[in-house]
């Protein structure tokens, strides 16, 4: 891996940030400074150190995307044993943990990682970011249904705010709606909360984006790693 990227995976600045450290002489690889910015960094034998500070493995942070699959607890143990997210992982080295949470039934976008700065800003109730999912419910939506759900519903003891609804599909044969629906919130169980509040109980639910990272292509059951794009646009 080039230099300036694996000095920006361990965490210690950007990769344009790293090649200034580079060219200003504060990097060296086996105590030997580096200013070759095209130097490929060999991760297993290789010490790179930035003003003489050894950077670490573990310093490096890693951002995952998991397709979740439905039957999965996003906490690393329940009392009831059952599979975990982190065992869909557990190939890669680094501690990685999930970004808030999805329920065990629900499906979808889950994004894990070791950086704990993203973790609380992401996990921040003030946080605006919108969550998108695709959601099936028993029943047909009526306009006025569409437009308490959206306009904000009196959940337990608190209020959600505005939400974003689009009615996809209404299949007739299994008398159930497709929605996707967006809210920003992270309270929980709320989507499950929020269609029953309107009498359209979730029958199933998939998270398919948190702002604009999407899911894509990725599998049920794998992860990829998020682009430098993605990683930036979430920061
Ligand atoms: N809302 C829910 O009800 N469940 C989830 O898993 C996520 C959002």
């Amino acid at each position: 891996m080039r230099i300036n990227k694996y000095i920006a995976l361990c965490g210690v600045a950007s990769r344009r940030k790293a090649e200034e450290l580079i060219l200003a002489g504060r990097v060296t690889v086996n105590d030997e400074v580096m200013t070759e910015l095209s130097y490929k960094v060999d991760e297993e034998n290789d010490i790179v150190k930035v003003d003489d500070k050894l950077i670490k493995e573990e310093n490096k942070l890693v951002y995952i995307l998991l397709n979740k699959p439905e039957g999965y607890i996003t906490t690393v143990k329940d009392q009831f044993d059952r599979p975990s997210v982190l065992d869909l992982v557990s190939d890669i080295k680094e501690r990685v943990y999930p970004i808030g949470r999805l329920d065990y039934e629900t499906s979808g976008l889950l994004l894990l990682t070791n950086d704990g700065d993203l973790t609380y800003k992401l996990t921040h109730p003030k946080h605006e970011i919108d969550k998108t999912y695709v959601a099936r419910v028993k029943g047909k939506l009526t306009k006025e249904e569409i437009e308490r759900f959206k306009g904000g519903l009196k959940i337990e003891d608190y209020t959600t705010a505005p939400a974003k609804l689009k009615v996809i599909k209404y299949d007739e044969q299994r008398d159930s709606s497709l929605l996707e629906i967006k809210i920003h919130e992270g309270k929980n169980r709320q989507v499950r909360k929020m269609c029953k509040a309107i009498n359209h109980p979730v029958l199933r639910l998939r998270r398919s984006a948190m702002g604009k990272i999407k899911i894509g292509d990725c599998e049920i059951g794998k992860y990829r790693y998020l682009t430098e794009d993605e990683i930036k646009y979430l920061k």
